[in-house]
């Protein structure tokens, strides 16, 4: 119920024009935000790198309505794989097909992305498509597909919530282009196309896990990153590698910034391949509210924390 409300919120124009105005607002963002800069998001990838975290950069955003805005987008995004090579930091590169004008033209978006990834290819780095609402599921996997067909460095998210995603793992699979961030999924869907129980969704994301490693998906060159913060699936992913004897770097384990911290130090520690989701820009709302809307908590711990001395 909190959850279908805040990613309500996450929607309004009015509330987000408003929200980004407040500075208390602005200074609870930063519990998920690296900041508003690049040079923000350098320092944490930085950080993260002397502790063998790797990171994915996103610069917040999504949902624009013109071409213009697309267009600067891209520029954007341009700007911030300068940023990272000037800095002299290593970082993969996420972003939202919807920032890049999926809602405006299909051709313009292909155009920008690959513009994009061709340029994080000559850098020697990689692109993730994030996945947004289901309104985008067909239409990004149809644009990862044609990115595939130039480029080797990018990959999806799929979301485990949703009923198709085993058929589209497998297709993905099957075709040979199956570099996949397994996530639960963070929008809300209704219940004739994905799971509503929490346990359904867990299951499922237990099997894409083992599917996606398992030898036969393996040797079509699947790749996963298991994008999750679920201690029981992070231990059933460790256990299923250990029995298999799956080399620590066949995958990754993927969590966002400022999430389980203890977690992500833990599994670097333990030799895994871990890679943090940095976010950082202007544009934090809607990202914000739909880490509220994972854990409804997340506003009594922002808020107890705001008014501390
Ligand atoms: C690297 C990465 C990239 C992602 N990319 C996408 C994407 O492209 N598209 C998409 O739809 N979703 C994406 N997600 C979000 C994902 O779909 C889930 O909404 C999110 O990860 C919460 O699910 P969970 O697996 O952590 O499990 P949950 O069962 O939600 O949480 C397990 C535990 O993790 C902790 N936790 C989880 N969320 C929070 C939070 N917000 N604040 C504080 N603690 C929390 C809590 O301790 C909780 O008990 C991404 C997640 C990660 C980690």
């Amino acid at each position: 119920m909190l959850r279908a409300f805040f990613i309500y919120l996450s929607n309004l124009h009015w509330m987000r024009d408003l929200i980004l105005r407040l500075v208390f607002a602005r200074k609870a963002s930063r519990r998920f935000v690296a900041g508003e800069t690049c040079q923000d998001a350098v320092g944490v990838i930085a950080a993260q790198a002397r502790q063998n975290i790797l990171s994915t950069i996103d610069h917040l955003g999504e949902s624009v309505e013109t071409e213009a805005q697309a267009r600067q987008a891209a520029q954007d995004y341009v700007d911030v794989l300068d940023c990272i090579a000037a800095s002299g930091v290593t970082s993969h590169v996420s972003l939202k097909l919807t920032q890049f004008g999926l809602d405006v033209s299909g051709d313009l978006c292909r155009e920008l992305v690959s513009s994009v990834i061709e340029k994080a290819a000559q850098m020697g780095t990689f692109v993730r498509i994030d996945m947004e609402g289901s309104p985008h599921t067909e239409r990004t996997i149809s644009v990862y597909r044609d990115m595939r067909q130039k480029h080797s460095n990018c990959g999806i998210v799929i979301q485990a919530y949703l009923y198709r995603t085993e058929d589209d793992i497998k297709k993905l699979v099957d075709e040979g282009i199956a570099n996949i961030r397994l996530c639960k999924g963070a929008y809300q869907e209704p219940a004739s196309i994905a799971f509503p129980k929490k346990a359904d969704v867990d299951a499922n994301m237990v099997k894409l896990m083992q599917f996606m490693l398992s030898d036969q998906a393996r040797a079509k060159g699947a790749y996963l990153a298991m994008a999750t913060h679920d201690v029981k699936l992070i231990e059933a992913t460790r256990r299923f590698v250990a029995e298999r004897n799956i080399s620590k770097d066949a995958f990754e384990f993927q969590l966002l910034y400022g999430i389980r911290r203890d977690v992500q130090q833990q599994l670097a520690a333990e030799g895994y391949r871990i890679r943090v989701y940095v976010p950082f820009g202007q544009d934090w709302y809607r990202y914000f509210m739909r880490r509220l809307a994972e854990r409804p908590a997340n506003v009594l711990f922002i808020m107890s924390n705001l008014f501390k001395p």
